[in-house]
C-alpha cells in the first residue's frame, strides 16, 4: 500500500470549521483598517534572499536561522517571505509610490519562517501588516497604535491585551547606547547564556530580550537606553504617550522591548497576552526610518505594525468570542416529475431574489425523511419544498427549520414565500 503524505511540519490546513472563523475575523479586520483610510496592496510571497538579509539584517535570527531560501532553476537565491515591510517598501519603490507622498498600507497573508512548531508558533502563519510612509510625528506612531486598539475593542478582547511600549531613540543614540551595553556585558560576559554570549558583539540590543533568569539579573544594573535619549527623540515619545493618554489607552513601559528585526527606530510596541502561554505577542511594531535608504530610495519616515493571525484566532476562540456559523441558510429539498432540472432552476431563481442567502440545492434525491435530515444536519434556517401540487400551481412551500417539530409549514404563492423567507433569515 502506497503511504499518504502530509502536510509540511508546521504548515496547516484550514478545515471549514476554520474557515468560519477566519472569514469572521478577516471581515473586522479589513473593515477597521479602512475605517482608518488604509489601502490594500499585495506583493509575491517569494522574493530574492538578498532583499531580506538587506533590510531584516544579516545577524537577526529571521535572516541567520528562520528563512525557506533555495536557488530556482536559473540560480539566483530566492526566500519565501518571513515578514511583509521588507517586500512592501520594496513594492513601494519599484512601483515609485512613496517619492514625495503619502501612504497608508495594509495587507493579509501567509509569512513563512523555519522556527520549531508548537501553539501559537507555525512555520507557515499569516500575518495583517500594516505600512505607513511620509509621515514622522508621533501622531501617526499613535494612530498605528489606536487601530489596533480598535480592533481589540470591535473583538471584545481589549482586557485581554497589554501594550507594551519602548522608544529605541535614534540610530546614534542606539551606537552610543551599543557601546555602553557592549562594555556592560562584557564586564558580566562569563555569567551571560550562550545566546547572549554570542549576540554580545553581533546584535548586543537583542541580549536585553533574552528569556534567560540568570542573564535577567544581570540586565537589572544595565544602562538604560533611555539615558541615551537626545531632546528630539525624547520629546517625540513623550509626545506619543501624551496622545495615547487622552485616547484612553493604558500602556506599560518595558525598556527591554527591542523587537526581533534590525531595523526599528524610535517607538517600538507590542500588544501581549498571558490568554496564550508562551507565544503571547499578538502584534507588534514601531516605526523604521532608516529602511526605504537602506533599500535604495530617498530617506522616508515609515512606521508599522504586523499581528499574527493564529494567535489572535486562538485567543478569540479562547475567549470564545467568535460566533459559530452554519454555511446554509435555505434548503431546496423536492420530489417532483423531473426534479433535478426544476429544483435547480428555482434555487438559481431564489438566490437572485434573496442575494444575500446561503441557499443550497438538494442533490442526489432520495425520500423527504432524508432530505431534511440534510437539513438539519446543516442547521439550514429553512427548507423549501417544491413537490407536484407546487410546481402545477405555481407556489412554494416554506418550512421554518428553528421552530422544531412545531414549526408550521406554509404553501405560498412564489412573492409572498420570499418575503417569508426574508423574515424568517433576519429573525
Ligand atoms: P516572536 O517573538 O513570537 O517570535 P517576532 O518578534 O518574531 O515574534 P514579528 O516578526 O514581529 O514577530 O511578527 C509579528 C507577529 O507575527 C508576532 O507578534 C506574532 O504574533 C506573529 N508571528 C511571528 N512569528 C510567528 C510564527 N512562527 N507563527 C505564528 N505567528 C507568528
Ligand atoms: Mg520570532
Amino acid at each position: 500500500m502506497a503511504v499518504s503524505i502530509q502536510a509540511v511540519r508546521g504548515m496547516n490546513d484550514l478545515l471549514p470549521s476554520d474557515t468560519a472563523c477566519w472569514q469572521q475575523a478577516e471581515q473586522v479586520l479589513r473593515e477597521t483598517v479602512a475605517s482608518f483610510g488604509y489601502s490594500e496592496v499585495r506583493m509575491p510571497l517569494l522574493e530574492k534572499t538578498n532583499l531580506f538579509s538587506r533590510a531584516i539584517g544579516e545577524v537577526t535570527d529571521v535572516v541567520e536561522k528562520e528563512m525557506y531560501t533555495f536557488e530556482d532553476r536559473s540560480g539566483e537565491s530566492l526566500s519565501l517571505r518571513p515578514e511583509g515591510t521588507a517586500g512592501c517598501v520594496r513594492a513601494c519603490l519599484e512601483h515609485n509610490l512613496i517619492y514625495n507622498q503619502e501612504q497608508r498600507l495594509w495587507y493579509m497573508g501567509p509569512m513563512f519562517r523555519h522556527e520549531r512548531p508548537q501553539k501559537g508558533r507555525y512555520r507557515q502563519f499569516h500575518q495583517l501588516g500594516v505600512e505607513v510612509f511620509g509621515l514622522n510625528g508621533p501622531d501617526i506612531d499613535a494612530e498605528i497604535i489606536l487601530l489596533s486598539k480598535t480592533l481589540w475593542d470591535k473583538f471584545g478582547i481589549s482586557d485581554n491585551l497589554k501594550l507594551q511600549l519602548n522608544t529605541l531613540g535614534s540610530s546614534e543614540e542606539r551606537m552610543a547606547y551599543r557601546q555602553k551595553l557592549v562594555e556592560y556585558l562584557e564586564a558580566h560576559f562569563a555569567d551571560l547564556d550562550e545566546d547572549s554570549k554570542r549576540r554580545t558583539h553581533t546584535n548586543p540590543l537583542r541580549v536585553l530580550d533574552s528569556k534567560d533568569p540568570k542573564t535577567g539579573e544581570i540586565l537589572l544594573n544595565a544602562p538604560k537606553l533611555a539615558d541615551c535619549l537626545g531632546a528630539e527623540s525624547r520629546a517625540h515619545f513623550d509626545k506619543l504617550r501624551d496622545i495615547l493618554e487622552s485616547c484612553g489607552v493604558n500602556y506599560e513601559l518595558n525598556s527591554r522591548l527591542v523587537r526581533g528585526l534590525d531595523y526599528y527606530n524610535l517607538t517600538v510596541f507590542e500588544w501581549v497576552t498571558d490568554a496564550l502561554g508562551a507565544q503571547g505577542t499578538v502584534c507588534g511594531g514601531g516605526r523604521y526610518d532608516g529602511l526605504v535608504a537602506e533599500l535604495g530610495g530617498t530617506p522616508t519616515p515609515a512606521v508599522g505594525f504586523g499581528l499574527g493571525m493564529e494567535r489572535l484566532i486562538l485567543l478569540l476562540t479562547t475567549l470564545d468570542k467568535l460566533k459559530e456559523r452554519n454555511a446554509v441558510d435555505i434548503y431546496v429539498v423536492g420530489a417532483c416529475a423531473d426534479a433535478q432540472k426544476e429544483q435547480a432552476k428555482l434555487s438559481l431563481r431564489l438566490r437572485s431574489d434573496l442575494p444575500h442567502a446561503r441557499i443550497m440545492n438538494h442533490c442526489g434525491g432520495g425520500s423527504f425523511k432524508k432530505q431534511f435530515r440534510r437539513a438539519d444536519k446543516l442547521q439550514a434556517k429553512a427548507a423549501v419544498i417544491l413537490g407536484e401540487s407546487e410546481l402545477k400551481d405555481g407556489t412554494l412551500t416554506v418550512k421554518d427549520l428553528r421552530a422544531g417539530d412545531s414549526g408550521a409549514q406554509q404553501t405560498l404563492p412564489y412573492a409572498e414565500a420570499v418575503a417569508l423567507l426574508q423574515r424568517l433569515l433576519a429573525a
